[in-house]
């Protein structure tokens, strides 16, 4: 190992300890070491110190270049008026257009939605696919409202924000509490309202559509899917093979459930779950496409264990699971545990016991720097979220493509395509790792930084 890649991991293993560069002070950032935001942005900026990033790229990637809250009133079934906050956040384009979810859920707040809106661009610059980052939401409860509630503030959101969004310049899709119907409706919104109604263009306004209205096959389980594809090329390098691999999962939502399923399918077993109503243990392993059909039906995990549904091989498909507390569901003996829910869950006290040799974030941003830094010295390896759940903007990417040239790609082909790019993101983070001698998260974003650096060296800075 060379002098500078040792001064460059102990640099790099300073970075989750000490949240502050002089960087904040330039641009007067708020000194709250608690603040997602500021945290993203210091891992950001170690990973830049590292790869040896400009100044003016820094500075740069710091801070989004658009940040946009909107108010706006919709009424509801019993016939008030409610004033729901939104934003969208655009925090670089210099790879191609802008591309993030939009989030619905009570605890959206502009400081996380700018996290995530940076972490969006380290992943489109990691993965090596021509679009920024951005991101967005709604401050609501999609869980207490109709689906016509849901309707009319996903159609008036839209129509708050549809001069910043665009097919070829800002292109939302699904995160937590939204779905491919919520884009039918953004899409169809916005197709509406913008000048040329007559083109059907105005759909690709959003991915993670439905896919008769131009939605990819193999989208709605992109991101669980990524997840699988990053955990098997990098096993083996861990000595875990996948037969009979303990899983847990934490978020039975999208990207949990279908991670989750896949796994199962190659071989692992599942024996934790968690969501926002509780979490529950089965030591045999859960019928995942059983407790995902409940999940559908209930609109949450509770209550699974007394289903007790029979399958056409009179197996009862409840048999063996029973609720745990949240305290022992971290402490599950597994081999591979898989954040899926939100941010910021794992901090210090979870991290210390956490008992898993492997953490696959499908979640963005599951664990805190406090939380890193004890994974690390337990020797728990982790692969971060801008590797292990980029499978979603990649096949939106795919979605993307597909309604710009009017063609429709097969399921394998859209399964194969992702999968070279989930390896290929895998290689080059390992790569990244070797390189500078620095934890699996920092490795990930050298390697998304070296790429922007490379494209800011030959865009040059307008004017
Ligand atoms: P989702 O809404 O489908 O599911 C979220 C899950 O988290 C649900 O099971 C919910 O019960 C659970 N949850 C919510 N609050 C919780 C709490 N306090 N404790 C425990 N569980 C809780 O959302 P999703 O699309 O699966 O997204 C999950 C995570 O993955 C988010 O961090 C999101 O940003 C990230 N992500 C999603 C995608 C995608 O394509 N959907 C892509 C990349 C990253």
């Amino acid at each position: 190992m060379s002098t500078t890649a040792t001064n460059a991991s102990t640099d790099a293993n300073q970075a989750s300890t000490a949240a502050w560069d002089p960087i904040f002070d330039e641009l007067n950032f708020p000194k709250d070491p608690d603040n997602m935001y500021a945290q993203t942005v210091a891992t950001m900026l170690h990973g830049a110190e590292v790869v040896g990033l400009r100044h003016r790229v820094k500075i740069i990637l710091a801070q989004p270049k658009n940040e946009l809250m909107v108010h706006f009133p919709v009424k509801m079934n019993d016939g008030h008026h409610h004033l729901f906050k939104g934003y969208r956040v655009q925090h670089n384009n210099a790879l191609g257009p802008f591309k993030g979810g939009l989030r619905f859920h009570p605890d959206v707040h502009l400081d996380d939605v700018k996290s995530l809106a940076l972490m969006m661009t380290l992943k489109c610059a990691l993965v090596r696919i021509p679009l920024g980052g951005a991101k967005g939401g709604v401050k609501c409860n999609p869980r207490e409202m109709s689906v016509d509630e849901l309707e009319r503030v996903a159609r008036r959101f839209t129509s708050a924000i549809q001069h910043v969004i665009g097919p070829d310049y800002d292109i939302p899709a699904p995160d937590v509490g939204t779905n491919a119907q919520v884009m039918a409706w953004i899409a169809d919104t916005y197709q509406m309202s913008t000048n040329d109604r007559t083109s059907t263009d105005g759909m690709r306004v959003v991915t993670g559509k439905p896919v008769e209205i131009g939605g990819s096959l193999g989208r709605n389980k992109a991101t669980g899917q990524g997840v699988v594809d990053v955990l098997v090329e990098m096993l083996p390098a861990f000595g875990i093979p996948i037969e009979d691999m303990r899983v847990s999962v934490q978020g039975w939502g999208n990207v949990g459930s279908w991670a989750g399923r896949i796994l199962q399918k190659l071989g692992a077993k599942i024996v934790a779950v968690m969501d926002h109503s509780g979490c529950l243990l089965n030591e045999d392993g859960f019928d995942t496409e059983a407790l995902t059909a409940y999940c559908q039906e209930h609109g949450s995990i509770a209550g699974f264990e007394k289903a007790h549904k029979t399958t056409g091989s009179g197996k009862d498909t409840s048999k063996g699971a029973q609720p745990i507390s949240l305290e022992d569901f971290y402490k599950t003996r597994v081999d591979v545990f898989i954040p899926a829910a939100l941010e910021q869950m794992i901090k210090a006290e979870e991290a210390s016991y956490i008992n898993c040799r492997v953490i696959a974030e499908g979640a963005n941003g599951p664990v805190t720097p406090e939380g890193d830094e004890v994974l690390e010295k337990r020797g728990i390896h982790c692969i971060p979220d801008i590797l292990a759940n980029a499978g979603g903007v990649t096949v939106s990417y795919f979605e993307w493509v597909q309604n710009k040239t009017y063609h429709m790609w097969d399921e394998e082909r859209v399964d194969a395509e992702l999968n070279r790019i989930m390896v290929m993101a895998a290689r080059r983070t390992l790569v990244a790792k070797q390189k500078y001698d620095v934890p699996m998260r920092q490795a990930a974003y050298c390697s998304a930084l070296e790429h922007l650096g490379a494209v800011y060296r030959v865009r040059g800075i307008f004017p």
